[in-house]
């Protein structure tokens, strides 16, 4: 059984090995920025709620997310396990999810954190060119990732649950090195 969530700047390249190992686990890969980007172009409810902060690099408001990360893991296919990508994106969120996981007995999760220096993220962000690409929203993410996500680092180790890996790699080192770690 494996649960895992991934921490990390943008860039780091979570999305990508969360998807990778996603894959060779077989279990769902859910990245609550996706969802969001998904629910804007359909233009649901969720997404005309959302599209003002994700456009401009803030983060959505917790309820949101919150509900959709809910209602996600209350799916059958969370039943075999499920990697987490972009969330919890800050303690409120932690805690919630700490709150949902015992309430659903879905225990015993661990925490990747993906690291890399900002150099390389922003030069991987602006290589990527996203709609939420541009260089002052991705300005605005990283400040938002170091106020409000990066304090997610202490909170997990100090609950013994984090695992750190050196993002500043080629990428299939990065996937073995998950591999390795996932396995032991
Ligand atoms: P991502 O694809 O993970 O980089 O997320 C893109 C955008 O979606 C972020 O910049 C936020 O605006 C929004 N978002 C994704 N996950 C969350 C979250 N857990 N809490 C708040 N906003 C989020």
């Amino acid at each position: 059984m494996t649960r895992l969530i991934f921490l990390g700047p943008p860039g780091s390249g979570k999305g990508t090995q969360a998807q990778i190992l996603a894959q060779d686990l077989n279990i769902p890969h859910i990245s609550t920025g996706e969802i969001l980007r998904q629910a804007m172009q359909e233009q649901t409810p969720l997404g005309i709620k959302a599209q003002y902060y994700v456009n401009s690099g803030e983060l959505v408001p917790d309820e949101l997310v919150q509900d959709l990360v809910q209602e996600r893991l209350s799916q059958p296919d969370t039943q075999s396990g499920w990697i987490l990508d972009g969330f919890p994106r800050k303690v409120t969120q932690a805690v919630f999810l700490e709150k949902l996981l015992a309430e659903t007995d879905q225990n015993g999760e661990r925490v990747v954190n993906l690291d890399a220096p900002d150099d390389v993220v922003v030069a991987r962000l602006l290589a990527r060119g996203r709609k939420d690409d541009t260089e002052e929203v991705i300005r605005r993410r990283l400040e938002v990732y170091r106020a409000e996500t990066a304090p997610l680092i202490d909170y997990y180790r100090d609950r013994q649950k984090l695992l750190t890996v050196n993002g500043d790699q080629p990428q299939e080192e990065v996937t073995q090195e998950l591999r390795d770690l996932i396995a032991s």
